[in-house]
């Protein structure tokens, strides 16, 4: 083993000077006691990018204890904690040539670190040093046979994890090795416990009919536009209405109260920088879970649940956006409407449709980020403007029918109109970030009967009196009882993901961009895409779809086969390089199908 050190090493050393194509050699497998170093790939330059390097340690020299490294979920979250662990100990050394990847608030499934049934493993970019065009040996040595192997050493023995993690946590509490080694090993515990504990509240939100679960204390707001962290002392804790407050018991013993948000219909309203926006953004990010100390961790939404915005510019394929939009001026067919440049209103129906399309159950929806006209029409523009020369029909029409004959359920921000009032379950009013359920004052403001609402469950579809106002959308002469029917699949062509253009695979560029052959997709307006890493892993994802598309395979069929992939195989499944796959997380489907939705060269099956 150390003959196979000092050979990289010297190696290393012989190359100093030397031009640094000569790097190349350096490929190949080596031992460092438990440790095993893979150099998969070189950068044949130093402004090429930066080498492949896997480090392993076996299960055996790991020493973890094997209650928390078996399931499928607690793998991902021990992955997490070590990432993190590994993330501080190269920040703290100052190895700055070794990258990692950069984590954040979120615990996701990605591939820089796994763990698999022999052992640990982690993937890291490695910046091969140089002097101008000339190989920095005795450096690179420094890096490859001493910084990298410690890096493993410092990640993967549980027993070294005390002192791996104590510097990241700042001043341990106590010195001794021995409590210290307990204390990192509590860690390590406690962040595979609240990730089992949010899993169960994610489930049980199913199991109850709820959409989403705010619990009591949590830290909504952020530092900054800019940052993600939680707001400092200045914010102001969540607390839920009484008539919200829900408490759950998990099989761990932990007790959780806040507010459960049922499924249906709920509006959000409030002065102006009450804290409307704040919620409707934590409850986004609810779909993935927070780690310690966010401030969000009892925040946790159904996980299918999508925001939805107007965006105007983007491109639109072959969608049924009819439900809200018909009789257009141009004659166009709004069954299958395709533009390269969508306004405010159909872009934001574009987007909605797509979304319950790969199986949203909740919609996200916010003022700011809304098309007025989309979202409502007062009574004197409906009296001015007669409703066959207006093509839109608000979604204050059919967000009820969308809840009782499609099962979607919506929480939307309204400040600035009591429109929503008459289809709301729920009316939660804020004041200066306090939440209070004001539904039945909202209710007798606009004369809505609640028991009419309460029939209108998906389970008792019809039982809602015709000319109750929450079947408002009846009044519409074209409308039809199946008008929120599944529309019929949406079929790719088998050449749609393969255009002869492109000669380079897909390629994620930063956040919220990615390049396909020629194409950019944006994703900018994609808010719940919030990680560089999951724009590489819906690149990859386009690739594998290029595969499966056949003429004959829909698009929601196709990103099911993605979704089976991915729970079998992991992220690494994604990738076609199965060695090293690179830095690449778990996106959701909705932000796959976001992808390929905004692609404008898609083109469907007729
Ligand atoms: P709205 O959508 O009602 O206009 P926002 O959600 O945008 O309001 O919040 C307005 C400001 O208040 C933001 O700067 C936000 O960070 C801050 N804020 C939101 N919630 C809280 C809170 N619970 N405590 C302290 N500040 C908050
Ligand atoms: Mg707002």
């Amino acid at each position: 083993m150390n003959s196979q050190r000092s050979n990289l090493s010297s190696t290393l050393h012989s190359l100093d000077g030397r031009s640094y194509g000569n790097y190349k050699q350096i490929r190949g497998r080596y031992e460092f006691g438990p440790v095993t170093v893979f150099i998969d790939r070189v950068q044949v330059d130093p402004f090429a990018s930066p080498s492949k390097v896997r480090i392993r340690i076996n299960r055996a020299e790991a020493g973890f204890p094997t209650d928390i490294t078996t399931e499928r979920a607690d793998r991902i979250a021990v992955s997490d904690f070590l990432f993190r662990v590994g993330n501080s100990f190269l920040h703290r050394t100052d190895r700055h040539a070794i990258i990692l990847g950069r984590p954040g608030q979120e615990v996701l499934e990605r591939t820089n670190v796994v763990i698999d049934d022999e052992g640990f493993e982690a993937r890291l970019l490695v910046n091969l040093p140089a002097r101008g065009r000339r190989i920095l040996g005795h450096q690179a040595a420094d890096i490859l046979t001493r910084d990298v192997p410690e890096l493993a050493q410092a990640m993967f023995v549980h027993a070294n994890l005390a002192t791996s993690a104590q510097a990241s946590d700042g001043p341990t509490r106590d010195d001794s090795g021995n409590d210290a080694q307990d204390d990192s090993s509590d860690a390590l515990r406690e962040h595979v416990q609240l990730h089992r504990d949010q899993l169960e509240l994610q489930n049980h939100l199913g199991e109850e009919d709820l959409l989403a679960f705010v619990g009591n204390g949590a830290i909504l707001p952020r530092r900054s536009g800019d940052s993600d962290l939680p707001m400092d002392s200045r914010a102001v804790a969540f607390t839920s209405p009484s008539s919200l407050e829900h408490t759950v018991t998990l099989s761990s013993g932990r007790s959780l109260t806040g507010m459960a948000i049922p499924r249906g219909v709920t509006v959000i309203v409030g002065g102006g920088y009450h804290g409307k926006s704040t919620i409707l953004r934590a409850l986004e990010r609810g779909v993935y879970p927070h780690i310690a100390g966010d401030g969000r961790e009892w925040v946790i939404t159904e996980p299918s649940a999508t925001s939805i915005r107007a965006e105007d510019g983007r491109a639109v394929t072959g969608d049924d956006i009819s439900p809200f939009i018909n009789n257009l001026p141009s004659g166009t067919d709004t069954r299958a409407f395709t533009t390269t440049n969508a306004s405010g209103s159909t872009s934001q129906a574009a987007n909605l449709v797509e979304a319950v399309e790969v199986g949203a159950r909740s919609l996200l929806i916010d003022e700011d980020t809304s098309a007025t006209n989309f979202m409502i029409r007062d009574e004197r523009m409906r009296a001015l403007i007669p409703a066959e020369r207006e093509p839109i029909t608000p979604f204050v029409d059919r967000i009820r029918p969308l809840f009782t004959r499609r099962g979607v359920s919506t929480v939307l921000v309204a400040g600035g109109s009591s429109a929503f009032f008459e289809v709301a379950d729920h009316v939660i009013a804020l004041d200066a970030y306090v939440p209070q359920e004001v539904t039945e004052k909202a209710h007798e403001l606009v004369g809505v009967d609640p028991a009419e609402l309460e029939g209108a469950s998906p389970a008792d579809r019809d039982a809602a009196s015709p000319a109750s106002p929450v079947n408002r959308e009846d009044e519409s002469a074209d409308d039809s009882g199946d008008m929120f029917a599944a529309p019929r699949p949406r079929i790719p062509t088998a050449t749609a993901l393969r255009p002869s253009s492109k000669t380079k695979s897909a390629k994620a560029k930063g956040l919220g961009q990615v390049q396909f052959g020629k194409a950019f997709i944006d994703l900018a307006a994609v808010s719940q895409l919030i990680d560089p890493q999951q724009t590489t892993g819906i690149a990859e994802a386009l690739e594998y779809m290029a595969e499966i598309f056949d003429d004959r395979t829909s698009l929601t069929d196709a990103l099911a086969e993605v979704e089976d992939m991915l729970d079998a195989q992991g992220v690494d499944g994604l990738t076609g390089n199965r060695d090293h796959p690179g830095h690449v997380s778990r996106p959701r489907p909705q932000e796959i199908a976001a992808a390929l939705n905004r692609f404008r060269g898609l083109r469907l099956v007729e």
